[in-house]
């Protein structure tokens, strides 16, 4: 037999054995008749849908985890992206195991050699910690981000800030000229109007999270665009996971729009709670809004008071 053949009959072999399986003889005379048959019928197995090789009963059988969407059980569900990434856990270098109707009639004679090195299963990279991401590992993976036309106007991508434990977080819309230029949420007027409505509830800005619906500046400060949100708003959701809220309050339209699937107007819909995934949600005015309609305060005030209240309740 020639060195090839005897060590993939040797892989065979291995690999069969940390299955559990050993003892093929065939009449106890040591010859490995049907070993290249067997062999040959191993063909590489076709890859399965999310990439990976065809080998649920070497991984574990658990075929990888479905994507995560928040559910939103009051309101119109969003389009919420996939959260998780799966990756197939064995090595694909790993030797197959037969298909189903391979023969089963290999043999064993000549001494079994030590496995070579890329058999042992437990060898293959371990698998891909599940759980919840950090913001930290979302802000690496967002990278200088060039995913939407909104890359090339802006000077800082401003990916959020606050207390990642927060149980409190807000949405805004989109950085404006100073976000832009800082590289913070809400650091101009709308911002100054922010914290002025957290201290109401006896909050510090710096035990809250801030963040946005896009993150980086749209042109002349207009509403993000439809393709700039579905680019962008995946982030947004892993951020929401990461940080799992008690309470996310969404500012303005386009944040209610991304995050709640609600199309109404929010002065309808304010001060109402909705369930986001394992959180509660509710919509107010952006105070940007305010600051053109100072009259509009008043909704601003009521909604913060319960926020307050719900805050309040364990
Ligand atoms: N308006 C927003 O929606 N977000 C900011 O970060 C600043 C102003």
């Amino acid at each position: 037999m020639d060195d090839r053949l005897q060590q993939e009959l040797t892989n065979w072999l291995e690999f069969y054995r940390e299955l559990g399986i050993e003892g093929f003889y065939l009449g106890g005379t040591g010859t490995p008749a049907c070993a290249g048959r067997t062999l040959r019928s191993a063909a590489p197995l076709p890859p399965t849908r999310n990439g990976g090789l065809a080998r649920t009963a070497l991984s574990g059988g658990a075929p990888p985890s479905p994507a995560t969407k928040p559910a939103l059980t009051e309101g119109k569900p969003a389009t919420k992206p996939a959260l998780t990434e799966t990756k197939p856990v064995v090595s694909p270098t790993a030797p197959l195991p037969p298909r189903a109707g391979a023969s089963q009639t290999a043999v064993v004679a000549a001494p079994i050699r030590p496995p070579a090195p890329s058999l042992s299963l437990f060898e293959t990279p371990p698998p891909k910690p599940s759980g919840p991401e950090t913001l930290e590992q979302i802000r690496a993976d967002l990278g200088d981000c060039q995913r939407c036309k909104l890359a090339g106007g802006r000077k800082t991508i401003v990916f959020g800030e606050g207390n990642p434990h927060a149980e409190l977080v807000f949405v805004g819309e989109g950085p404006g000229a100073d976000e832009d230029e800082q590289g913070r949420p809400f650091v101009g007027r709308a911002g100054q109007l922010l914290n002025r409505m957290i201290q109401t509830i006896d909050m510090k800005r710096e035990e809250v999270y801030i963040c946005n619906v896009v993150k980086c500046r749209p042109p002349g400060n207009r509403t993000p665009e439809k393709d700039e949100i579905e680019t962008c708003s995946p982030f947004l959701f892993r951020q929401l996971e990461a940080m799992k809220p008690r309470l996310i309050c969404c500012l303005g339209a386009p944040a209610v729009r991304t995050v709640l699937g609600i199309r109404e107007g929010i002065t309808k819909i304010h001060g109402h709670f909705y369930d986001f995934a394992t959180s509660k949600a509710l919509a107010t005015v952006h105070p940007a809004y305010v600051l053109r309609s100072p009259g509009e305060e008043k909704i601003l005030r009521e909604d913060f008071e319960k926020i307050r209240e719900f805050l309040k309740g364990k």
